[in-house]
């Protein structure tokens, strides 16, 4: 795929910050990506954004199929010549967040592993509506600004701990398996990126509940998890106080000091003396 700067210039392909259009060129680093995301020949793969097409050729050499989502229509020239010969790849000009979860589902037909290189604009919404969404989804690869991976797999009590974290945590395991520079990328962005595993498991018990309790805990960061639980689920304040105490923690505790099992326990409690 070295010459794929050449094709797009063919084309007369410009590239579209809009779209987050940073195109990853070099062979190894697809290789390895694709490695990552421990990707054989029984897996569907779906991609978001194949841009010019250099993942998705990569993923096709190891997967069954690849189903790749991508925004930019205008793609579509560069995108004959850059896939020619491959017969496991359907490309899909639509927007991934108006799809619908069930057309995904029609369209993929059987359980899949997710392998992208996120343009960053969307990061959080693509990371939410696949893990939010009851999809046959068995892992999620995927390249994100440095910054955001680690908000991923960020501990309690860092500053980088929040929504982000305990959404991907409940539902994922969730590692950095590759750190990138920006310097890989045409054109180069102004951040640097990580690859990040998510593999799928069970998830949490009271998800509806356990989310809203998330939202709420980090709904103002510097306020304690009472007054955040008083504001944003609208407990009283005695209440509130009850709650921390049956779960042994401090009343004076703010949210980010929270582990996800301690999440757990609240919301178990929540649910089963219904205050909510
Ligand atoms: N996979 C290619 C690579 O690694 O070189 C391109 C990655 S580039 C960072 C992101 C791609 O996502 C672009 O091709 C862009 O047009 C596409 N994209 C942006 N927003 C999208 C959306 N909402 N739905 C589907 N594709 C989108």
């Amino acid at each position: 795929m070295d010459n794929v700067i050449g094709i797009l210039k063919q084309k007369n392909f410009v590239t579209k910050k809009k779209f987050g259009q940073n195109f990853i060129t070099d062979t190894n680093l697809l290789n390895a990506i694709v490695a990552d995301a421990d990707i054989s020949e029984n897996d569907t793969v779906v991609e978001i954004g194949p841009g010019a097409g250099t993942l998705t050729r990569a993923i096709a050499a190891k997967a069954k199929r690849v189903v790749a989502f991508e925004i930019d229509e205008s793609l579509s020239p560069v995108l004959k010549e850059t896939l020619t010969g491959l017969d496991n790849v359907q490309v899909v000009f639509r927007d991934i967040l108006k799809v619908k979860p069930c057309e995904i589902k029609e369209i993929v037909g059987e359980s899949f592993k997710v392998v992208a290189n996120l343009p960053y604009y969307i990061t959080s919404p693509v990371l939410f509506y696949f893990l939010e969404n009851d999809f046959p989804l068995v892992s999620l690869s995927v390249m994100v600004q440095k910054e955001v991976a680690l908000r991923m797999i960020a501990d309690s009590d860092t500053p980088d701990y929040g929504v982000l974290s305990l959404a991907v945590q409940s539902r994922a395991d969730a590692v950095i398996t590759r750190h990138v520079s920006r310097k890989m990328f045409y054109p180069e962005p102004n951040v640097d990126s990580a690859v990040v595993k998510l593999t799928l498991n069970e998830g949490v018990p009271y998800r509806k509940t356990f989310d809203k309790l998330v939202k709420a805990a980090f709904a103002c960061r510097r306020k304690t998890l009472v007054n955040n639980l008083m504001q944003s689920m609208g407990l009283s304040r005695a209440d509130s106080e009850t709650l921390l105490t049956q779960a042994g923690l401090d009343i004076r505790i703010r949210g980010e000091a929270l582990s996800k099992e301690h999440f757990l326990i609240l919301s178990k409690i929540l649910e089963e003396i219904k205050i909510k």
